[in-house]
């Protein structure tokens, strides 16, 4: 019987492997960071040889850990960076040029240049894609390799490439040339990718210029993508689950109804709430994303984003020099019974959702002779808090639900301060499980169903055990003139970067 499911979770800086075993438990885990090219201001790139190289020698690593055969693993289950673009040749499996990462903003005048060709097609995308029309997004990424590296358009049409994002790439180099798919999460992140079909979208392929025989085959996120070739681990073993990080979490949360959601503290943060069977279009700055396709059907999710979360806290770490690391912004905040009246809204890179708003920059506002860094410290930590509650409000607009309980999860979650200003200021429970690599533990239960290793989602439910609750206790007079000063407080920070 085999003892573990195997977790490839391909992040942005580091790739990393975690062995699970049946009850949801780290059993061994092997992580490496790999190389980040600037190019240009703004251009982000990774060399994706490297990305698989990495990912392969950590799977090695964690097996190695535990003395673990290839007979010890049921199943691989593979979570990624989303968005990212590759573009390899299927017979040498050669990469065509860097894997152009997901933050990368090379392709905006090119945005400009399609919206003006194509009046339609913001509106088009967002009801068949659930998506911004952005940069950000894989679609005008390929385009740009297609238009920009010489010859490559020549040999895409002439069928020669394969275009895919890291899960793909990885399926393809672990099945040694045999498998070119990915999952209905991933290709959701495309802009070409029809979400209410769940197939590739003849016009968005059309108008963003690329031609249908380099798309993947696109299957739901716990299915056959095939064996690891024998050479890798010693004999072969199925890849059987495959989801984009955010959505892999969600699965790793156990939001399996309707109305559940997670947020996740990194860098930036990520919200997604579960909407059942069929998507919204509540066109409120949301995204709308496959979540998963699992036992023959195809489950929606809300998603919004702050850009600047954990970041903000490594702004008062490493510019403001006030904090020596990131957790000791919690004794700080404590230090003091509130901010004082001072409001940071981090608006470094503008802002998300709900605002979309490119042109915002930071503020510190309500500054008063006695604010002191204490007082800013707390301010930048709660600015995490009313982020994540601005992008919730959007969410129980969209979708009609008022939530009961956020399940968290990310670095910045480990902070008790931040958990409980979180619950004050959205009236709503806050949830951290013991395990928070909720990212690899989806993906491996994606692919541990798939294969009998876990029954069913409620045998995996089981698993997900409570570290800490915390409860609003905020009066909901405070709470509405919290909520009042922190949206005028955002209003200073709108389109001040606008000519
Ligand atoms: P990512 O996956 O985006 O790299 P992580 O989930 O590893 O991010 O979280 C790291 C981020 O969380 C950093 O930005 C860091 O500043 C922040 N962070 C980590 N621990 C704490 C803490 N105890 N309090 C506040 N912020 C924290």
């Amino acid at each position: 019987m085999a003892k573990y499911v195997m977790a490839l979770d391909a992040g942005t800086t580091s790739n990393r492997c975690i062995l699970f075993n049946e009850k949801g438990e780290i059993c061994s885990m092997a992580q490496k960071e790999f190389t980040q090219y600037y190019p240009q201001p703004g251009w982000v790139e990774h060399d994706a040889n490297e990305i698989w190289q990495t990912q392969l020698s950590v799977a090695r690593k964690a097996m190695q850990n535990v003395g673990a055969s290839y007979t010890d693993i049921a199943a691989i289950g593979i979570t990624n960076q989303r968005e990212t673009v590759i573009l390899w040749d299927r017979k040498t499996g050669q990469p065509v040029y860097h894997a152009i990462v997901w933050q990368c903003r090379r392709t905006a005048d090119m945005k400009a240049e399609l919206m003006e060709k194509y009046p339609d097609i913001a509106d088009a995308a967002y009801h068949k894609t659930g998506l911004v029309f952005d940069p950000y997004f894989s679609g005008t990424k390929l385009r740009w390799i297609l238009n920009n590296v010489p010859g490559v358009r020549e040999r895409a049409e002439a069928g020669e490439l394969a275009f895919g994002t890291v899960d793909s790439w990885l399926i393809y180099k672990l099945t040694k040339g045999k498998v070119h798919a990915t999952d209905f999460s991933n290709a959701s992140r495309t802009l070409l990718f029809n979400i209410n079909t769940c197939d590739w979208d003849d016009e968005l392929c059309k108008q963003l210029e690329v031609p249908k025989s380099v798309l993947p085959t696109a299957k739901p996120s716990s299915a056959d993508f095939g064996e690891s070739d024998p050479e890798f681990f010693g004999g072969p073993i199925p890849i059987r689950g495959v989801a984009g990080d955010q959505q892999a979490a969600l699965f790793g949360q156990t939001c399996y109804t309707p109305g559940e959601a997670k947020n996740t503290y990194g860098t930036g943060c990520f919200m997604l709430m579960n909407i059942g069977d069929k998507p919204l279009y509540p066109n409120n700055g949301l995204l709308t994303t496959i979540a998963w396709g699992l036992d023959g059907k195809v489950e929606y999710a809300l998603e919004g984003s702050v850009f600047v979360a954990g970041a903000a806290i490594q702004w008062l770490r490493d510019e403001l020099k006030i904090v020596d690391q990131s957790p000791d912004s919690e004794y700080f905040a404590t230090r003091v019974k509130d901010t004082n009246g001072c409001y940071v809204v981090p608006a470094f890179t503008g802002l998300g959702a709900p605002y979309w708003d490119p042109y915002a920059r930071g503020s510190i506002v309500g500054l008063t002779r006695g604010v002191n860094k204490y007082h800013l410290i707390r301010a930048t930590l709660e600015s995490l808090a009313f982020q994540t509650s601005d992008v919730l409000a959007a969410m129980e607009e969209g979708s009609g639900v008022k939530l009961s309980a956020l399940k968290v999860d990310g670095g910045a979650c480990k902070n008790n301060f931040l958990m409980q200003f979180q619950s004050d200021i959205i009236n709503a429970k806050v949830q951290r499980p013991q395990c928070v690599e909720t990212t690899a533990m989806g993906a491996s239960y994606l692919a541990g169903l798939a294969v009998g290793f876990w029954s069913s989602k409620q045998d995996v439910i089981k698993n997900w055990a409570l570290d800490r609750e915390f409860e609003p206790e905020m009066d909901a007079d405070t709470r509405a003139k919290e909520l009042k000063l922190w949206k005028k407080a955002v209003g200073t920070t709108l389109g001040w970067a606008k000519d």
